[in-house]
């Protein structure tokens, strides 16, 4: 390329091409990362190949979306003839597969076969959205994702996303809505496909082969003030930039919660995790046996309490109390030939 440039335009301009600042690219996981916590971005950073060669799951996550790919190309975007070759096929990758995985793909191309939208625009295809434009200094910052799948619908303005996870998350309709990736591909989304305003963004959990729903209408009013409304895909980009500030400025900082941490990916190298995931992460099998040990210990105390407290006795402690008052029970449902024979008796 330089040397068509050097050719064409001279050697002072092929020079100039080349000390230009390279423009940047941050993929949607290393953004994810900062925006859960700036922590795990840096760690994984640090870390880079390490923590992702471990583990069972992504491998199959990867040979199954590997998979899925060949398929809907090989068949020439076809979903209905894209599911008959994944099941015909992916027995065939690997002579070591497990049941599990092999549910997994037999569940995707169901999934597939029953899809009603037939026309796909794009399968693992990257788009990408500019955060920052070039300075003489630094090159353009741009996001980048590659959504498993999107789908034309019958409505012009709509599209429909697929994104399958083979992972032990299993995301509810409200977590689908919640994750910095939906944010993502739909902000990237509205840059390729101007003309679009809503989109169907499904994850398809094929563990468990449930389904994570979102209904992302980007010229809704999510807040704002009457004067300065903030459409949603206004609140994306926000949430997007503040991610990229995040990640470009290398924060530290560590926001730890149980949910986050118990499928935090760098676990095992954190020093802030909350403490009841380190315990679980240090030693599965004590914190097992702990646990099985504090269950029996709870309930030989609770019998102790209900034991004394039988005599009308109450309790204190400073954030509650025990006594021996006798639960409410909900009335019981009487049929209708219960209630006959009731009759018939008096
Ligand atoms: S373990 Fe928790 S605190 Fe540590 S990086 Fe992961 S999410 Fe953040």
């Amino acid at each position: 390329m330089s040397s068509e440039i050097e050719h064409f335009f001279g050697a002072k301009a092929a020079k100039a091409l080349h000390s230009r600042p390279k423009a940047e690219y941050i993929d949607r996981s290393d953004l994810e990362a900062f925006a859960d916590c700036p922590h795990q971005g840096q760690l994984r950073k640090q870390h880079e190949g390490e923590f992702e060669t471990h583990e069972p799951l992504p491998e199959i996550g990867k040979l199954i979306h590997a998979v899925a790919e060949t398929a809907i190309k090989t068949c020439n975007m076809d979903l209905q003839e894209a599911a008959d070759y994944i099941t015909e096929e992916l027995p065939k990758t690997r002579p070591d597969l497990q049941p599990e995985t092999l549910r997994a793909g037999r569940t995707l191309a169901n999934r597939l076969r029953w899809s009603k939208v037939t026309h796909v625009l794009l399968c693992e295809e990257q788009i990408t959205r500019s955060i920052m434009p070039a300075t003489n200094k630094k090159g353009e910052l741009l996001v980048t994702t590659a959504p498993d799948l999107v789908l034309a619908t019958s409505s012009p303005d709509k599209l429909q996303v697929i994104d399958c996870k083979t992972g032990w998350k299993e995301r509810s309709n409200q977590e689908a809505r919640d994750e910095v990736q939906t944010c993502v591909i739909c902000w990237c989304l509205k840059a390729k496909y101007e003309h679009i305003r809503y989109i169907d963004f499904r994850y398809w959990n094929t563990r468990k082969n449930t389904t994570g729903y979102a209904y992302i209408d980007l010229e809704q009013i999510v807040g704002g003030t009457k004067d300065d409304p903030l459409m949603q895909e206004m609140a994306f980009e926000q949430r997007i930039f503040e991610a990229a500030r995040l990640y470009m400025e290398g924060c530290d900082e560590a926001w730890p919660t149980e949910a986050k941490c118990s499928l935090c990916p760098v676990l095992s190298w954190c020093k802030y995790a909350d403490e009841v995931c380190k315990e679980l992460d240090g030693d599965p099998k004590a914190y097992v046996d702990n646990t099985l040990v504090l269950s029996e210990v709870l309930k030989r105390r609770e019998k102790a309490i209900s034991d004394a407290t039988k005599n009308g006795r109450t309790l204190f402690g400073s954030g509650g109390f025990y006594n021996d008052t006798p639960k409410k029970k909900s009335p019981r449902r009487v049929s209708f030939k219960e209630q006959k024979d009731e009759e018939t008796k008096q």
